[in-house]
């Protein structure tokens, strides 16, 4: 079947692409262990807070620790495990990670800090997810209120109604949701306006060239009144420099992610960024915070 171009099996390949195939086999069986042996980690972006220049969250994000191949960025692995079905027990792993994670940060006596979780379609659509979020919950001893899921429009417009549902009960117990990679699905405004979002997270391709492209300008400041009109509160991700941040605290937007402030960091270099300050604001902090 991987001579049938565009076939349903390999499509992603081409048909004489034997050594993609096999590549394939050889990483879809390593990640089905990989959980077991201990090979994923999780690193941890910072979100930062225009107003007050000060990190509020960070979004986990998935790492592969592979024996041989070295680390493995998640858009190498994550299409594969969404494929596969694998997502689910990586992404109970991840949630699981995160949540004991943010309760280690907890109770280090630091600010709180959200700690926002990607959640991939499959995931959502499992029968017992709700269920697994909230053993998750409770066996970490993590505060919900500090818990954000990342969702994705096609994880929810397709039962429009069973996902605010489920949405809804997430929300009754305290943890926020947020609508990741906004921009580039097809969600409508009335369907968004049923879910019980907290916040919208602007995709990078539009951040890219915020400054040069009138339609990602106009996008983008589109999405941050949308956010403002609906109370939910808007994420720029991917700021890499001084321009974008400018255009996006002219647009008044609430938060921002991108390397021009961090790159995903290991848990133990979170903590050493409370104190510091990511952005110079009209109104300086109080030099005695100043070290
Ligand atoms: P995402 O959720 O949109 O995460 C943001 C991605 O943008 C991250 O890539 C992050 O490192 C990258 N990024 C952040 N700021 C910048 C920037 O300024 N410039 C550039 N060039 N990139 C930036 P990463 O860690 O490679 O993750 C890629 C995607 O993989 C994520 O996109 C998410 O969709 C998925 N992913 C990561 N971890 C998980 C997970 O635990 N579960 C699931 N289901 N998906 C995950
Ligand atoms: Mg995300
Ligand atoms: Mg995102
Ligand atoms: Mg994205």
């Amino acid at each position: 079947q991987a001579k049938n171009k565009g076939g349903a099996c390999f499509s992603f390949f081409s048909a004489e692409d034997d050594d993609l195939v096999e590549e394939r086999l050889f990483l879809e069986n390593d990640l089905r262990q990989a959980v077991d042996r201990h090979e994923l980690l999780l690193h941890y972006q910072p979100q930062i807070d225009l107003e007050s220049g000060r990190l509020v969250g960070v979004e986990a994000l998935v790492r592969w620790q592979h024996g041989q191949r070295g680390m493995i960025s998640p858009g190498a692995f994550i299409p594969l495990a969404e494929e596969t079905g694998l997502i689910v027990p990586i992404g109970e792993w991840v949630l699981r990670a995160a949540c004991i994670q943010g309760r280690k940060w907890q109770q280090s006596g630091m600010p709180p800090v959200r700690v926002a979780v990607n959640i991939s379609t499959w995931q959502v659509r499992q029968p017992d997810f709700v269920d697994m979020v909230e053993g998750i919950l409770d066996e970490s001893g993590f505060d919900p209120q500090l818990l954000e899921l990342e969702i994705t429009e096609s994880a929810v417009m397709d039962n429009v109604q069973e996902a605010v549902r489920i949405l809804n009960i997430f929300q009754q117990r305290g943890i926020s949701l947020a609508m990741d990679d906004f921009g580039t699905g097809y969600s409508s405004l009335s369907s968004l306006q049923r879910l019980p979002l907290s916040k919208l997270k602007i995709d990078r391709s539009f951040i890219r060239e915020v400054t040069s492209n009138a339609n990602d300008a106009a996008l983008t400041s589109s999405v941050i009144a949308l956010g403002r009109t609906m109370g939910l509160g808007v994420v720029a991700e991917g700021v890499e420099t001084e321009e974008q941040l400018d255009f996006l605290q002219r647009m008044n937007c609430a938060q921002v992610q991108g390397f021009l402030f961090s790159k995903p960091l290991p848990a133990n270099e979170v903590s050493t960024l409370f104190e510091r300050s990511f952005v110079s604001s009209s109104a300086p902090p109080p030099v005695a915070s100043e070290k």
